[in-house]
Order: C-alpha cells, then structure tokens, then sequence
C-alpha cells in the first residue's frame, strides 16, 4: 500500500467548475491506495475559459488520467486527439486517457449505468424496452450504451421536444436496430411504460425534492425496474413512488461508482477491488 505520494508519484485528476463537490478524489484515491498504485488524484477547479490551458497542462505535467465533469463533459472535444465509440456516440467526454500526451476521450457514464443495473439487479439492456427521461448528456450516454448493448426499443420522453427528436435522430443512424421514438409527458406516454422493462430518469429532476409531472409509474409494469440516475437526496419522490408500488429501483449512486471503476479500468489496466467505490461513496452519503 502507497501511504503517501513521493517523487515517482503520477497524478490522476477530475476538471470541473465547480469541483469541490465531487466525490470522485475520494473514491479514486481510495482505490489506488487499495491497488497499490503510487498515484495520486486531485480536483481542478478548471473555468471554461481555461479549459485549452488546462488540456495543454495535461500533456506538459504528464498526468495520467483526468476526469471531466460539468461544464467540461462536451467542451473538452476539440482538444482531444481522439475519441472511442463511447464518447463519439454520446458526444460527451468524462474521461481522458494520456498517452504520452497523445489524450483519448471515453465516456463511462453509460456503461457505468449498466454495470450498475447489472450488479444490482442482474438487469441486462439486450432485447429490452426502456423509457428514458430527459435528452440531455446524460440521456446520450445512457442511450448510445445500451443501443450498444442490444436495446430492442428505447422511447425519450423530454420537456423540450426538438431536443429528445434529434438525439433519436442522431442515435437512429449511429445505431439502426434499436428502435428509438420520442414521446411527451403524460397520456401518450402510458403505453410505452406498459411494455417497458426499464425506467431511467436522466434529468435533475428530483434533486431538489421535485416530482416528476406526468410520468404515472402506475402504467408500469410491475416487474419493471425504475432508475433514478440522481443520488442525492438518496430516495426521490420517484423513488418514493417506486417503493410505495413495491417496483424494484436504485438510485444513482452504483453509477456514480461504476463509471469510476471503468474509468480507474481505462487507466491502469485494473478494476478497483469489487464494491470498494461503492462503499467509500455510500459512507459519505450516509454522513
Ligand atoms: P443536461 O445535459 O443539462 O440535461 C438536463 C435534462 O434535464 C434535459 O433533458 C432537461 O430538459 C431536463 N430538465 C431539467 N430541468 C427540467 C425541468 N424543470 N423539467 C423537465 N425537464 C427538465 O444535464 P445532464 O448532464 O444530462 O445531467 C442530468 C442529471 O444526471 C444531473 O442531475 C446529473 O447529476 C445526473 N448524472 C448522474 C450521474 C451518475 O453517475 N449518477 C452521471 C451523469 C449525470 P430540456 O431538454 O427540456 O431542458
């Protein structure tokens, strides 16, 4: 076990503006820490205007690895070198690998959802109906990853409806054997709940204690599970209703973890010990 960095000590980081929210520093460090690895990993509170200088910066100090979060997650692509699927798809960056300062951007906020429902409910995307809430960044990653996981049907419920109409658009063609359609909050939507295996609500919806007006989860199915990407607080009015309907569902706290983990993966090679991020993030949200 690494106690302290030294000289040899690599850095990881997560650019954000703000950061000083983020959970990543501690449940990043306490994996390197388990590992082994002599790295340390630090938050950058990056301003947009500095995004450039501070992607140069990347490649000048050698840091290994960094994270973006918002308002980074799609400004971030025009200093990049190269894109994987994940992030092409998504058109949204949380992750840079730097190769001897050749810097690769992934995204693994979808995967991240999927190994989340994966582990807590042996739920996989392949052949499966989903209804997904919002068409912002993270509707694109969620979306783009389980199209590429074999999602029969995925359905986009959005407030603006321009935006959830070009992101099936855009996925139809990246991925034409999922069949994407959008729907408005309401009536319409009742159908698609009926038949849906998976409900994921994408959008902020809930972090301050709002409902979400217009998605009646009494339409679902009840072997359905619903997945509120949002973790704090950590049981939201639509996880209330869940409960209060006996439907399976999760909060967004095993994703936050598992997009870690992918990323740690990306980086080094290795996955953390299994449920070491999970544990060091439940901790702190139980304080
Ligand atoms: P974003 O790109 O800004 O998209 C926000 C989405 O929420 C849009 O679809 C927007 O609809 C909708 N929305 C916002 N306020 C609304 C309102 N009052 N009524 C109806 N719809 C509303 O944000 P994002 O990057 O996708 O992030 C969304 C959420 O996911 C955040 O809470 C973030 O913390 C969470 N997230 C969690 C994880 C995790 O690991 N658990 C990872 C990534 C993101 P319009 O298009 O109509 O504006």
């Amino acid at each position: 076990m690494i106690s302290s960095p030294g000289g040899s000590s690599s850095v990881f980081g997560i650019f954000g503006h703000p950061v000083r929210h983020s959970l990543s520093p501690l449940m990043h460090n306490a994996a390197l820490q388990a590992c082994g690895i002599d790295s340390i990993y630090v938050p950058f509170d990056v301003h947009p205007g500095h995004l450039a200088e501070a992607i140069a910066g990347v490649r000048a100090l050698g840091i290994r690895g960094i994270n973006l979060t918002i308002p980074h997650k799609t400004g971030v692509i025009p200093y990049l070198d190269e894109l994987d699927e994940s992030a092409a798809a998504a058109g949204a960056v949380n992750t840079v690998k730097n190769e001897d300062g050749r810097l690769t951007g992934y995204n693994t906020d979808g995967d991240g959802l999927l190994r989340s429902l994966a582990e807590e409910f042996t739920f996989s995307a392949g052949n499966s109906a989903i209804v997904v809430i919002g068409a912002g960044g993270a509707a694109g990653g969620a979306i783009a990853a389980m199209c590429r996981a074999g999602a029969r049907q995925i359905t986009i419920v959005n407030r603006s409806r321009d935006k959830s109409a070009q992101l099936a658009s855009v996925m139809t063609k990246r991925y034409p054997d999922t069949d994407l359609s959008t729907v408005g909050y309401g009536e319409q939507l009742a159908p698609f709940l009926h038949k849906a295996d998976l409900l994921v609500n994408t959008t902020s919806l809930g972090m301050n204690g709002e409902n979400i007006e217009g998605v009646d989860l009494e339409a679902l199915d009840p072997a359905a599970i619903v997945y509120d990407m949002v973790y704090a607080p950590p049981v939201t009015p639509l996880l209330q209703e869940a409960r209060r309907l006996a439907i399976r569902h999760a909060n967004g706290l095993g994703m936050l973890a598992a997009q870690g983990e992918l990323a740690f993966h990306i980086w080094t090679g290795i996955l953390p010990p299994p449920g070491l991020m999970k544990r060091v993030l439940s901790g702190i949200s139980a304080q």
